[in-house]
């Protein structure tokens, strides 16, 4: 199949999209990217790379950082992991905060903030220096050491970040967050402000495409750790709009509300796209319709 010319139309296509979403701005850092941003990039399983418009830019990667921080922790913790965080969709958006869901403390799954600040916790009680080694893992993955942290993104989400302080403080009510709930927020909001390009995502999520195996041909989860956390990914990945997304695209994938969406077809391929204006439910308006393009010409998707 000719991929290059299948993201060249598309790109052409879906750049003229009048359905183009609103740029994320309450985390006012977001809020200066340059809404016509647009890059794919995708990576089959050969790794031979395809790429169209902006796939070399760096932007936040936000919530997509939740699906490699459960990885790292997944793969320190084991299936004990299961205790602490649910595995069920929520259908509500990322920072719904369910009292009678967390009833017992326990995140619907380990995507939405509540869940992920469960996965922070658990890795902050694994890592010696959890940011760096957090870093590290990532780098790994993508082999490439020049993916780190935003700064200012980080600093502009600790000020406005209330909602995920108060998730926070209600989990150590209930007994699930361990450490000192500053210390799993500070980890939380760098997390999230992680930089990375299409391209750097593509190599980066490899290896749930690749049987746990990374770019670089290296274990760094078993083909059982995988089925569940790509099962997470296409049941959990896209907030409130998950079955809508399975439905449109037909993938395991996870986007953010810095715009970037990552789509992964076991065995086959890994797609990324960035597009910073978000639809209704916090996803990327161009990236959900591009990606239902890809899925649709090439035939490509798990269904
Ligand atoms: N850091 C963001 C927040 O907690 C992540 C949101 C997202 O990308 O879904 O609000």
């Amino acid at each position: 199949m000719d991929f290059q010319s299948v993201l060249d139309e598309i790109y052409e296509q879906v750049k003229q999209s009048e359905n183009r979403g609103t740029v994320a701005s309450y985390i006012p850092e977001l809020g200066k990217v340059d809404p016509s941003k647009f890059g794919i990039y995708l990576l089959d399983h050969d790794k031979k790379g395809y790429e169209a418009g902006d796939a070399n830019e760096r932007f936040s990667i936000q919530s997509i950082s939740k699906v490699l921080a459960l990885s790292q922790a997944f793969g320190l913790e084991g299936p004990d992991i299961w205790k602490r965080v649910d595995v069920e969709p929520s259908g509500d958006p990322f920072n719904f905060l369910s009292l009678l869901e967390l009833e017992k403390g326990i995140p619907r799954n380990p995507l939405i903030n509540a869940g992920a600040l469960v996965i922070c916790d658990i890795l902050i009680s694994h890592l010696k220096d959890p940011k760096q080694d957090f870093l590290n893992y990532v780098r790994s993955l993508a082999n490439d050491d020049s993916i780190d942290y935003d700064e200012k993104v980080a600093q502009s989400e600790k000020k406005t970040g209330f909602r995920n302080v108060a998730a926070a403080n209600l989990l150590k009510s209930f007994g699930n967050i361990h450490n000192d709930v500053s210390d799993v927020l500070d980890f939380y909001f760098y997390q999230c402000s992680l930089s990375m390009s299409c391209k750097q995502l593509a190599n980066t999520f490899f290896f749930f495409a690749n049987r746990g195996k990374c770019i670089r041909g290296h274990e760094f989860l078993n083909l059982s750790q995988i089925k569940r956390i790509n099962a997470i990914m296409l049941s959990c990945g896209f907030y409130d709009e998950a079955g809508e997304f399975a439905f449109r695209v037909g993938l395991p994938g996870k986007s953010g509300v810095g715009g970037g969406i990552v789509a992964v077809h076991p065995e086959k391929y890994c797609i990324v796209t960035w597009a910073p204006g978000l639809n209704a439910k916090g996803n990327s308006a161009m990236g959900m319709q591009a990606l239902e393009q890809f899925t649709s010409r090439t035939g490509l998707s798990i269904f």
